[in-house]
């Protein structure tokens, strides 16, 4: 989606498959309390201190499904475990853009937003994953940290067009069992709904993996597809049929078959719905390369120059500012 990057996936990430994980808690089950437990409540209770709001843990096995070019092992051989790192972001600056994205006027400001949701928390979130990393490098195990935030490869392709992460978080925070994806494509939380950013750690320690979160907190059918009525490019379907389904964990995984593309051009600033300066008409088939620079020069060089003061700037969000999902507020 516009913050991270899609595995849009067929296959199974583990169908019911033991996490290795497990098998060690298992195995160190002496009816006393085992190191990995010591060891994953420490960290635990080490990340939440420092900050973070949503921690889990899972077995690497429960996303054994995903493309080759993401998954964890590219980065960690002997990779064993995942943790999942969530930060709350500002419900107000949240709560603004729905409001606007429900009257279909345009919000007086995307700068909070873009500072409160995103850039700052995503320098928050890479803390986080730095020191959760250190944490476990300290104690003698291999930990990788992954960026917030940063595209694998800037360039976009047909496959990923906003240049995908080296991982995906969000697949990640599903197989930790922080909750599961709404038809948006984003994670869902029960404790804030869509509103959380994540990053991530892949290590070969034995973390006790929590268990898969089991409710479903989105309906499309009974919301009204709500975020996708509020996309002004028209990147999520409105038809349950336009989906993407597989398995994390043993359990299937539903999200909308989104429209990468489209996505992009909103989250780029180029409708001033969206928070850009200008509408730059948005075409009818997904631009080439060559195509998609030259529409992304007609951007208002005005409006180029609010990186100076904010950093990277992502714009729109109004699908995950309006999710009503449990833990949301983004109504009037
Ligand atoms: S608005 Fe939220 S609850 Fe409704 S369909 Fe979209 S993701 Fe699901
Ligand atoms: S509402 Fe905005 S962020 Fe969401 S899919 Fe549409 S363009 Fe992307």
């Amino acid at each position: 989606m516009f913050f991270d990057y899609e595995m849009v996936l067929s296959t199974e990430f583990n169908g019911g498959v033991m996490d290795t994980a497990v098998k060690d808690q298992k195995l160190n089950n002496d009816g006393g309390e085992t190191e990995p437990v010591r060891l994953t409540d420490d960290l635990r209770a080490y990340l939440h201190g420092e900050g973070a709001d949503l921690v889990g843990f899972g077995g690497v096995d429960r996303v054994n499904g995903a493309p080759e070019e993401m998954h964890p092992r590219r980065y960690l051989p002997d990779a064993r475990s995942m943790i999942s790192i969530g930060v709350h972001v500002n419900e107000a600056v949240c709560d603004l853009i729905a409001r606007h994205a429900r009257k279909k006027t345009n919000p007086p400001s995307y700068h909070s937003y873009q500072l409160f949701t995103l850039v700052m928390i995503n320098r928050e979130l890479d803390r986080l994953a730095y020191l959760g990393a250190k944490y476990l490098e300290d104690r003698g195990y291999q930990a990788y940290p992954f960026p917030a935030n940063v595209p694998h490869l800037p360039k976009p392709s047909k496959k990923y067009p906003g240049g995908p992460g080296d991982v995906s978080h969000k697949h990640i925070a599903v197989g930790c069992g922080l909750g599961r994806l709404g038809w948006h494509t984003m994670l869902i939380t029960p404790r804030f709904g869509t509103r959380q950013k994540l990053v991530s750690i892949v290590t070969d320690a034995p973390l006790v993996p929590d268990p898969m979160f089991e409710e479903n907190l989105c309906d499309p059918e009974a919301c009204g597809f709500l975020c996708a009525k509020v996309c002004p490019t028209n990147a999520i379907p409105m038809d349950t049929k336009r989906k993407v389904s597989f398995l994390i964990g043993g359990k299937e995984t539903v999200y909308g078959d989104l429209e990468g593309w489209r996505c992009r051009w909103g989250c780029s600033g180029m409708l001033k719905c969206t928070g850009g300066y200008r509408n730059i008409p948005i075409p009818a088939e997904e631009p080439t390369e060559e195509e998609l620079l030259e529409y992304k020069s007609r951007i208002d060089p005005w409006q180029k120059r609010v990186v100076n003061y904010v950093g990277l700037v992502p714009y729109c969000g109004r699908c995950y500012a309006v999710c009503p999902a449990k833990g949301s507020n983004g109504t009037d």
